[in-house]
C-alpha cells in the first residue's frame, strides 16, 4: 500500500488520517523534513492557511515540500489545503506564503459571512456527487490551461486537479465518505507504478 503523510502542523490532521486509512493507504502524519521525505504522497488538512503557512517556514518544511511538489510527488489539499497548494493568493494575509503547486488564483473566506459553513451536494468528475462540508471555504477565482475543473459550486470552481496536485475547497474527511480520498489514493498508486516502470 501507499505511504501517503498528512501535513500535521495544524488542522484536521486525525481526520485525514482515519480517511486515508480508510481508503487503503498507511497514512502518517508528518511534521519533520525526515518524515515528509518517506511518504509516496501528501495531505494538507483544512485549518488555517496563515496558521500553515508560518509553521511551515518554522518547521523546516517550506522548501523541501515545494522541491517535492515540484518533482511530481502526489498531494491533496482541502479547504486551507487548497488554498496552500494555490500557486497565488487574491488576498493573502501578511507575509502568508503557499507551497504552490497548482496554477489558480484563490479567494479566502470566499463563501461570505452570512454563509460561512453550509453543506452541498457538489458533482464531483470522476467521483459522482459528494456531500460538501464548506467551513469559512475558499473558492478558485481562475485557473491555468493545465488544471483541470473537476467541480463548482453556485459558479464557483470548488475541486481541481493538476497533474498529480488535488485541491477541494470542502472537507470530505469529516462526512465518512471516502471517495475522494480513495482517488487521491489512486493517484499516487498510478505515480509510484509510472516510478517504477
Ligand atoms: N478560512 C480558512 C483559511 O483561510 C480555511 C478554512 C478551513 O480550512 N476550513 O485558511
Amino acid at each position: 500500500a501507499p505511504v501517503i503523510g498528512v501535513l500535521a502542523l495544524q488542522g484536521d490532521v486525525r481526520e485525514h488520517l482515519t480517511a486515508l486509512a480508510a481508503a487503503d493507504a498507511v497514512a502518517r502524519p508528518v511534521r519533520r523534513p525526515e518524515e515528509l521525505a518517506e511518504v509516496d504522497g501528501l495531505v494538507i488538512p483544512g485549518g488555517e492557511s496563515t496558521t500553515i503557512s508560518k509553521l511551515a517556514v518554522l518547521f523546516g518544511l517550506m522548501e523541501p515540500l515545494r522541491e517535492r511538489i515540484r518533482a511530481g510527488m502526489p498531494v491533496y489539499g482541502s479547504c486551507a489545503g487548497l488554498i496552500m497548494l494555490a500557486d497565488k493568493i487574491l488576498d493573502p494575509r501578511s507575509g502568508q506564503e503557499t507551497f504552490g503547486g497548482i496554477d489558480m488564483i484563490v479567494r479566502r473566506n470566499a463563501f461570505g459571512r452570512q454563509n460561512e459553513s453550509f453543506e452541498a451536494t457538489v458533482e464531483v468528475s470522476g467521483v459522482g456527487p459528494v456531500e460538501g462540508v464548506f467551513i469559512r471555504a475558499p473558492w478558485v477565482e481562475s485557473v491555468g490551461a493545465r488544471a483541470e475543473v473537476l467541480a463548482e459550486h453556485g459558479g464557483h470552481i470548488v475541486a481541481v486537479r493538476e497533474g498529480s496536485a488535488l485541491a477541494t475547497s470542502f472537507h470530505p474527511e469529516l462526512t465518512g465518505d471516502h471517495r475522494v480520498h480513495a482517488l487521491f489514493v489512486d493517484m499516487v498508486r498510478d505515480k509510484r507504478a509510472a516510478g517504477s516502470r
